[in-house]
């Protein structure tokens, strides 16, 4: 998607600060962080939201789960943390290629905050 901002970020044309990236991910830090450590998790390919997950190309979330598994133990998040991805206008998405919100190293309340 050409003009897609988390692709742009994927192949490198919009600088990031990456803290993992393999041949199907790449998790770097949210511009406006929400807590000391705000990471988006993206598939490389872009996927437009968690409503278009199909099972042709669903095999990428799981190995996104992995992944978030490796950040809680490469960050110390030992007391646990926060997975989030928001679908849709209704959903609160703004970036339109799926990504999941990694956020620790506060409490969090619930539904919100
Ligand atoms: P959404 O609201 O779609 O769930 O989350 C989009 C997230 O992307 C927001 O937390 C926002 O701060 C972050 N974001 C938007 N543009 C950029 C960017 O160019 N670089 C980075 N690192 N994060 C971005
Ligand atoms: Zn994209």
């Amino acid at each position: 998607m050409s003009d897609c901002i988390f692709c742009k970020i994927a192949n490198g044309e919009i600088p990031s600060t990456k803290v993992y990236e393999d041949d199907l991910v790449l998790a770097f830090n949210d511009l406006e962080p929400q807590a000391p450590i705000h990471v988006l998790i993206i598939p490389k390919q872009h996927i437009t939201s968690c409503d278009d997950i199909t099972p042709d190309n669903s095999a990428v979330i799981a190995h996104i789960f992995e992944v978030a598994a490796l950040l809680g133990k490469q960050f110390g998040l030992t007391n646990g943390y926060r997975i989030v991805n928001n679908c849709g206008e209704d959903g609160g998405q703004t970036v339109k290629h799926l990504h999941f919100h990694f956020m620790g190293g506060r409490q969090f309340g619930w539904p919100a905050g």
